[in-house]
This record gives C-alpha cells, sequence and structure tokens, in this order.
C-alpha cells in the first residue's frame, strides 16, 4: 500500500561509542542474509542511526512483500522496530500531501471495525535547517490527517494509538511512515563471539539458545542421544528444532553425538544415583572438545537452579567442574512458566512439546542424587577405563548436519 521503503530501528546499537560501526554492519548483514535465506533481496543500508531498506528501481512494495519482510524482521536480533515508509522531498507540502493521501485510505479499514479510532502524530527532524520543529511538523500532519478523515471518530492518544503517522525529515529527504512493529531487540548475531549449546530437544535448551543469540552469540548446537536406546524420532525432533532456531541466525551447526558406549560403562562402573551427573559432566567434556574444535569459547545449557536433581546448586556446581570453559545458563533464574511463554513466541514450543525417549533418562536411576562433591565425582569416574579416550572418541565421530 505505497510504501517504497522499510525504515528499521535499532536501540542497544546506539549506546556504543567507536564500535558502533561494526554492530551496524552486523546487523545490515544479517538482515541480508536472512532475507536470502527466506527466498528474496533487497538492498539494506545504514542511514545515520537507521537502517533503511528498499526495493532495487525504488518501486512499491506489494501487501506480501511486506508481509514476507516483517517476519524476517521480527525475528532478526538488533532490531528495535521497524515501520513501512515513503521517502519523500523533505518539504512540509509534500509530506502534508502525502498524509491527505494515505490517511482516508488507512482509517477506512479500522472504521470498518471500530466505531472511534486512536491516532498520534509523531516527528523528529535531524535536518535543523527545516523551517519548522518537530512540535509544528506534528500539528501541521495532524492538521492535514483530520481534514480528510471524519474527525469525530478520531482520539488523539499519544501512549497508545491504533495509528501512529510519523515522520523524520532528514537533510537529503524526509520519511513518512505508518506504524511500528516491535523486532526482538537485543545485539545482531556475530556482534560477539559463538557458543556450542547442549541442545535436547526438549522446551528449555531452545529458550536458551534464543537468549544467547539475542546477546549477539551465534550458536551451535551438540545434542546427545542413545540410539539405538532412543529412536529415530528423538534425533528427527531436535534437527527440526535446530532448523527452527537457524531461522534467527545465519546457520549454527548441528552436532549429534551417540552417548551409549559412555553411558554403558557409567551403567557398569558408577554408583546408580550419580548417573544423570556423570553423564552431563561427559556431555559437557564433549561439547568442549567440538567447541575448541571449531572455536567456540562458550557452552550454554537450559539449566535453570531446582528445576530437577541435577539442577540443585550443589549438583551444578560439581557437573561445571567437568571443564574449564565458560557455561552460560540463562535460564537460571526462570521458572517453567516464563521459559513455556518465551517457546511459545519463538515457536519452539510446539516442537519440543512432543514427548519422546530422552538420551539422559537411559538407564538412568530410580532416585538420582540432589547433592554431591567433586571430590566424589571426580572417584567415580576414576572407576571408568579410558574416560577420556571414550569421550573424544564420542566427540570424533559426531555427525555434522
Ligand atoms: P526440559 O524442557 O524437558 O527440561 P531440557 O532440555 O531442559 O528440557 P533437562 O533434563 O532439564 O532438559 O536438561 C538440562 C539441560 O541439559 C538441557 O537444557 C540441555 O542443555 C542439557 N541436556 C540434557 N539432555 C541433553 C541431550 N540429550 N543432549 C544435549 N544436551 C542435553
Ligand atoms: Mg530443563
Amino acid at each position: 500500500m505505497m510504501f517504497n521503503s522499510i525504515l528499521c530501528r535499532y536501540h542497544e546499537i546506539a549506546t556504543k561509542g567507536n564500535n558502533r560501526i561494526m554492530f551496524e554492519r552486523c546487523l545490515v548483514d544479517n538482515i541480508h542474509c536472512l532475507f536470502k535465506k527466506a527466498g528474496f533481496d533487497y538492498p539494506v543500508r545504514r542511514v545515520r542511526g537507521r537502517i533503511w531498506i528498499e526495493k532495487k528501481d525504488g518501486a512499491l512494495f506489494d501487501a506480501e512483500e511486506l508481509m514476507n519482510i516483517s517476519e524476517v524482521l521480527q525475528r532478526t536480533f538488533g532490531i528495535e522496530s521497524f515501520s513501512p515508509a515513503i521517502k519523500l522531498e523533505p518539504s512540509m507540502d509534500v509530506l502534508e500531501a502525502k498524509v491527505k493521501e494515505l490517511a482516508p485510505v488507512v482509517f477506512e479499514e479500522f472504521f470498518q471495525k471500530y466505531s472511534n479510532v486512536t491516532f498520534r502524530v509523531r516527528a523528529r527532524r535531524s535536518n535543523k535547517q527545516f523551517p519548522l520543529c518537530s512540535k509544528d511538523i506534528e500539528i501541521r500532519l495532524a492538521d492535514a490527517l483530520t481534514s480528510v478523515v471524519d474527525e469525530d471518530r478520531l482520539t488523539v492518544n499519544l501512549d497508545e494509538a491504533m495509528v501512529t503517522f510519523g515522520c523524520e525529515v532528514r537533510d537529503e529527504f524526509a520519511l513518512l511512515f505508518l506504524n511500528e512493529t516491535k523486532g526482538p531487540g537485543g545485539l545482531p548475531v556475530g556482534s560477539n563471539e559463538g557458543a556450542v549449546a547442549l541442545f535436547s530437544g526438549g522446551i528449555d535448551s531452545p529458550v536458551a539458545c534464543y537468549m544467547t543469540m539475542k546477546r549477539g552469540c551465534p550458536v551451535d548446537f551438540v545434542a546427545f542421544h542413545s540410539n539405538p536406546y532412543t529412536p529415530q524420532e528423538t534425533t528427527d525432533k531436535i534437527k527440526r528444532i535446530a532448523d527452527h532456531m537457524n531461522l534467527f541466525q545465519r546457520g549454527g551447526k548441528l552436532f549429534l553425538c551417540n552417548l551409549v558406549e559412555f553411558q554403558k560403562r557409567v551403567r557398569d562402573y558408577c554408583t546408580p544415583k550419580y548417573r544423570t551427573i556423570l553423564y552431563r559432566r561427559g556431555m559437557l567434556r564433549i561439547a568442549e572438545k567440538i567447541a575448541n574444535k571449531y572455536h567456540r569459547i562458550a557452552l550454554l545449557t537450559g539449566d535453570s537452579v531446582g528445576q530437577v536433581a541435577s539442577q540443585t546448586l550443589q549438583n551444578m556446581r560439581t557437573i561445571d567442574a567437568a571443564t574449564p570453559m565458560l557455561v552460560l545458563r540463562p535460564l537460571v533464574g526462570m521458572d517453567k512458566m516464563e521459559t513455556i511463554r518465551i517457546a511459545e513466541k519463538i515457536g519452539t514450543f510446539a516442537l519440543s512439546n512432543v514427548q519422546v525417549p530422552d538420551s539422559c533418562t537411559v538407564f538412568s536411576p530410580s532416585q538420582a542424587a540432589t547433592t554431591s562433591d567433586i571430590a566424589t565425582i571426580e572417584a567415580e569416574e576414576a572407576l571408568i577405563p579410558d574416560y577420556e579416550a571414550i569421550l573424544t572418541e564420542i566427540a570424533e565421530s559426531a555427525e555434522k548436519i
């Protein structure tokens, strides 16, 4: 509907001093890349504190194009909000004329549903040569708007309006935009170092990945299965969720590792109540090897304090001690409902909420220890023949997808 560009705003990037340009470039590259993955390609540019998307020939976007773009921008970290916009000459007459042309079309849709519609006009001016200040621009545009729309059915609401007309007057051009859609916020993926996630296919670990990506870290995924004790469905489900997570970044690698030989040894040589802790320590060590190989500097799990026996503080400490690597646990203070709400929002809940056998429960004891100390667990590991060799073997034979 008459829009020839998309205006994207960022927030946290704007607080970055000398590094700001690096973050901006990263964001532009990511938008481009996620567009390509979604099957389209538009020029994306940085324009003084904003990101700017136009068609090559300055042509108008159609409704479907706007919808597809919006879908991608809503999962591009670093974007605070975005709006469809029209690029115009920086002249008050031109802006007013455009508002008069657009407003009847925009409000008609709302009038069909509501007897009264709230609206607001927002203006910003970076062009200090422009004869009017922001407040005056707002007043002029609001007058233009009410001159073409039934005023009795309109109410101004500056805080929360159904319709926002916005305007940015810049040096070379002015922009008229309609409404604002929220982006995911955060920092562009790739602006920070990468992490390797322990990725189970449960509800928690995809949310933990989302939160880490949101801070700019690309994420690769390591998933453990226990073939033939866990079925094909277990790994199929994990692949589906990893694919989904890659909608938010350029493309993380998935490593599928068969843990079963290690689990058998834990079963045969160690005290049953410590099995889960021993599995987790093994998983961290294998993930660490993969992280080192691919120059990732942190590991990442979906642990939350107190959720299950292996997530008491004591057991987390014991598990952590298995690796010198930084272990991120972005869900540490969240309860299950908070995590589920995010999972629903990002589209992983339905994928995760399919019950398939999990690697962790293979040979799992009826009673798992809620307490442990590092010395006891190290003594348990010392009972396992070729402990280190078997972990190396599992890491090296990981199936890379
Ligand atoms: P759920 O939503 O069922 O809690 P979860 O993924 O959090 O799923 P937990 O048993 O709570 O499962 O495991 C805690 C963390 O340990 C996971 O978030 C994940 O990081 C790691 N983990 C558990 N099982 C696996 C596995 N099979 N492969 C990789 N990582 C795993
Ligand atoms: Mg969990």
